[in-house]
């Protein structure tokens, strides 16, 4: 990874949840490669620590600020840090979510972890754009990226139904802030992601069975890689995506085009 200064966005300044592992992390790799000063923001530290360590080794300029992104306060100062270090902010990428285990059907699903999986997948989408909109305005505009899921537009049988629901209402979320704020610069896309082999799915995909279930299902036969997803990513984040705002970015290897998939 070498950094350039005159890359896709050089001069920008982009924040990225979730940043301490997977999709987050490749993405604020990238995004520092194509020049942009990356604010890594993560509740783990050591993952972010080491986000930023390989940036820097490369080059690149990025810092880690600790965010629980169920916390406003916390956001709200993450966005305030940085404007203070960088002047401006004009990426915000809200990616950060969890998958736990114990979301499961609508039957079995404990309401704790409903109220969990909410709190992170959909208010943490919520409050980065509640502190960050205000930022991209200041800056005269931007590129807003919410990490929804192609479960945000078709169903699975293998239940997970406060994670569907949480990146549904992602999605539902993010076309309203596309539309609302498009005549003040600002662009706001819904990446959606097919599985993606991050720390994420370990729990899920460490069971054969259900491994082979979930892949049956995937035309291209394989789980996608983060990098793969963060290029998606920068695409939303640069000016190559001028024109696109308020779309389902689908980066999912086929599976929502599928009816049925190859042998
Ligand atoms: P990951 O587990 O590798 O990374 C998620 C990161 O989010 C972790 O570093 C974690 O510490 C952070 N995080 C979790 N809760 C947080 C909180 N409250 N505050 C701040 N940070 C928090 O997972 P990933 O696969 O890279 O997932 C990134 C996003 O992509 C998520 O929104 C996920 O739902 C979505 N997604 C993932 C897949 C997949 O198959 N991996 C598919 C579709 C969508």
């Amino acid at each position: 990874m070498t950094n350039t200064r005159t890359g896709r966005l050089a001069g920008r300044t982009a924040l990225v949840t979730g940043a301490g592992s997977g999709i987050g992390r490749e993405s604020a790799h990238r995004f520092a490669a194509e020049g942009a000063n990356v604010v890594v923001a993560d509740r783990d530290e050591v993952g972010s620590e080491e986000t930023v360590g390989s940036i820097l080794a490369a080059g690149g300029s990025a810092f880690a600020v600790r965010v629980d992104v169920t916390v406003g306060r916390e956001v709200e100062e993450a966005v305030a840090e940085a404007e203070r270090r960088f002047g401006a902010l004009h990426v915000l990428f809200n990616n950060a979510g969890i998958f736990p285990g114990a979301d499961s059907s609508p039957v079995d699903t404990p309401e704790d972890v409903w109220d969990t999986v909410i709190d992170v997948n959909l208010k943490g989408v919520f409050l980065g754009c509640k502190y960050g909109i205000p930022a991209l305005l200041r800056a005269g505009g931007g590129s807003i990226i919410n990490t929804a899921s192609f479960v945000a537009v078709v169903g699975a049988a293998t239940s997970q139904i406060a994670y569907t629901a949480s990146k549904g209402g992602v999605l539902a979320m993010t076309r309203e802030i596309a539309v609302e704020y498009a005549r003040r610069g600002i662009r706001a896309n819904a990446l959606c992601p097919g599985p993606v082999n991050t720390p994420l799915l370990e729990e899920l995909l460490a069971d054969p069975a259900a491994r082979e279930r979930r892949m049956v299902h995937v035309p291209m036969g394989r789980l996608a890689e983060a990098s793969e997803v963060a290029r998606a990513a920068l695409f939303l984040a640069s000016e190559d995506a001028a024109y696109v705002n308020g779309a389902t970015f689908m980066v999912d290897g086929g599976i929502t085009a599928a009816y049925v998939t190859p042998e």
